[in-house]
Order: structure tokens, then C-alpha cells, then sequence
């Protein structure tokens, strides 16, 4: 019996917002709307999305002991998620400083704080929550170092989930856990690199599982997503809806199939559900804000 449905590896950050008419050059400045303060940070809005959809879900993290980091605390609990594993100091919490112009372009300055110093000796020391833990999902926003030592600490009957963003090579060993990998079509070239010799996403799906992971979903927006593995490829559509703000659909996505295919839904099952999970994330604004409730949801 796991204790959690989901235990996510990942980022934390407080993003920092301000709409600008245009952004300053070299050596200028402008002024810019009040300052927005959102709970960001892609293994923090995992853990947020998979807790709304009632999935008992814990976080190994890292924030600054400061304001941003309480900030962060604050939302995880109020969504459920346990914050056992949230370690806390040892340099500030990441940000992410986003301008936003009048056509909604966003620019984007990372600092990853702490984030960068959740170490391979932090993932051994929370050994005990990879044993409590179904499903265990990461992203690329911590050390690859770290997301090795997570890979190489999953217990035998626990699935390993990995969104590769921001994306780089894998070493084998991490693309031989997956299960899925799951990347949008800028991942997927990244990963693929001067393998990359098609435009056409199944293609991508099959070539990505030939470098090792047990299955593969490739997301397409609006355009839904497909799943593969050695039982083959299969388009699984998007939910059509009027999409305000796509942030976070695809931590959103991520979260639901992990916990989906956790409770023990096939690939497309859990796809299939994911991508309604997804779809209402774009129709409401912001990241966190816009994740659904499993009631809003409906019935897997
Ligand atoms: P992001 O990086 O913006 O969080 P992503 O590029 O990782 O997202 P997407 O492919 O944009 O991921 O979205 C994930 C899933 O969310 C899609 O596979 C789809 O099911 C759903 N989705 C995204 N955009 C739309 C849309 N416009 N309409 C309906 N569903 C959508």
C-alpha cells in the first residue's frame, strides 16, 4: 500500500510579473504595471495540479528561507500537497522575473535559487518517500545529477514519469526509467537532436522510444497529443475549447496522466483524461490559478 499517488521531484519558484508597453534597451528604463507574485515552478505546479485532482501528492524540493519561499509553502498546502519533503535554505528561493507586452509576448529572466542546489545527498535522504510513492514524476529545472540519483532511487514497482524542461540530451540511464517520457515537439527535437529527421510527430514518438524509454507521449496543444510504446501509436484528440492563457497546460497534462496511470489506466486512458484536464488549464488564466478540480473534471 503507497501512501502517496504521486511524489514529484522538482522546481519551485515565485514568478515574478510586470506588464511593460515595451522593454527597455541597454542602460534604460522603463516603467510597468504593479508587480503580480505567483507560486510557480514547473515540480511546484505538478504537485498543485495532481493535489486538485485529489491525488495524495508529495513534493522534494528545495526553496530559500525568505518570503518567496513561505509564499510557496503556503500554496502547496492550501492545494493538499504534504510539503514533507520541501527542504528549506541553503541559497533564495528560484524566480522567474516575466515582463508581459501589450500582445501578451512574455520575456523571461530564471534565477534558480535553491532550485539548483537540491542535490543527489537530498533525493538519498528522502529515500523514504521514493518508498511511499506510486508514481514519481520530475522535470529538468534541478540538477541533471539530481534527476539521475531520482532514478536510480525509485523503488522496483514504482513508475517514473519525466517532462524534460527545459530540455537537453539524456544519458541513457534516465531515458531507460521513463515511463512515459513525455515532451511537446520543442522537447522532443532537443532530445532527438540530428536524429530529428521528420516533421511528423509520430515519427518523433518512434524514434524517441528507440533511444530507450518504455513508452512516449508527445503533446501537440490544441492539437491533443499522442501516446506510444511497443504496442504502437495512437492519436489521442484535444478537447476543443476557447484557450485564454495555455501556461501550465503541460504541467497539467503531466500531473493528471501520472496519477492516471498510477491508478492503473492504459496509456490512452490516462491520455485521454489528461487532455481534459489540460484543456480547462487553458481556458482560465495563469498557471496554478487555472487547474481544475477533480469535480470540474468529471469521472476518469
Ligand atoms: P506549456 O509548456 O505551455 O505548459 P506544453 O507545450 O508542455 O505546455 P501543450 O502541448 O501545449 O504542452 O499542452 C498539453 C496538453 O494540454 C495538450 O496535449 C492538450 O491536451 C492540452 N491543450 C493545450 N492547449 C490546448 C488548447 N488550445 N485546446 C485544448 N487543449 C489544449
Amino acid at each position: 500500500m503507497y501512501d502517496y499517488d504521486l511524489l514529484v521531484v522538482g522546481s519551485a519558484n515565485a514568478d515574478l510579473v510586470i506588464g511593460v508597453e515595451r522593454r527597455p534597451a541597454a542602460g534604460e528604463t522603463v516603467l510597468g504595471s504593479d508587480l503580480a507574485v505567483h507560486p510557480g515552478g514547473k515540480g511546484a505546479n505538478q504537485a498543485v495540479a495532481a493535489a486538485r485532482l485529489d491525488a495524495r501528492t508529495a513534493l522534494l524540493a528545495r526553496v530559500g528561507d525568505d518570503g518567496h519561499g513561505r509564499l510557496l509553502l503556503d500554496s502547496l498546502r492550501a492545494a493538499g500537497v504534504d510539503t514533507v519533503g520541501v527542504l528549506v535554505g541553503g541559497a533564495p528561493t528560484g524566480v522567474a522575473l516575466i515582463t508581459v507586452d501589450p500582445s501578451g509576448d512574455n520575456s523571461i529572466v530564471v534565477s534558480p535559487g535553491a532550485n539548483g542546489r537540491l542535490t543527489p545527498g537530498d533525493v538519498r535522504a528522502a529515500v523514504s518517500l521514493f518508498h511511499a510513492s506510486r508514481v514519481v514524476s520530475t522535470q529538468l529545472e534541478i540538477p541533471l545529477e539530481t534527476v539521475v540519483e531520482v532514478v536510480r532511487n525509485l523503488s522496483p514497482d514504482s513508475r517514473f514519469v519525466l517532462n524534460p524542461s527545459p530540455p537537453r540530451p539524456l544519458p541513457t540511464e534516465i531515458l531507460a526509467a521513463c515511463d512515459p517520457l513525455i515532451v511537446n515537439e520543442h522537447e522532443a527535437k532537443v532530445i532527438l537532436g540530428d536524429a530529428c529527421v521528420s516533421d511528423v510527430p509520430e515519427d518523433w514518438a518512434r524514434l524517441l522510444l528507440a533511444k530507450g524509454p518504455r513508452s512516449v507521449v508527445v503533446t501537440l496543444g490544441a492539437e491533443g497529443s499522442l501516446v506510444a510504446s511497443s504496442a504502437g501509436v495512437t492519436r489521442v484528440a484535444s478537447v476543443k475549447v476557447d484557450a485564454v492563457d495555455t501556461t501550465g497546460a503541460g504541467d497539467a497534462f503531466t500531473a493528471a496522466l501520472a496519477f492516471r496511470l498510477g491508478a492503473g489506466a492504459g496509456l490512452a486512458e490516462a491520455a485521454a483524461y489528461a487532455s481534459r484536464v489540460g484543456a480547462v488549464a487553458v481556458t482560465r488564466k495563469g498557471a496554478q490559478d487555472s487547474f481544475p478540480t477533480a469535480e470540474e473534471v468529471g469521472a476518469p
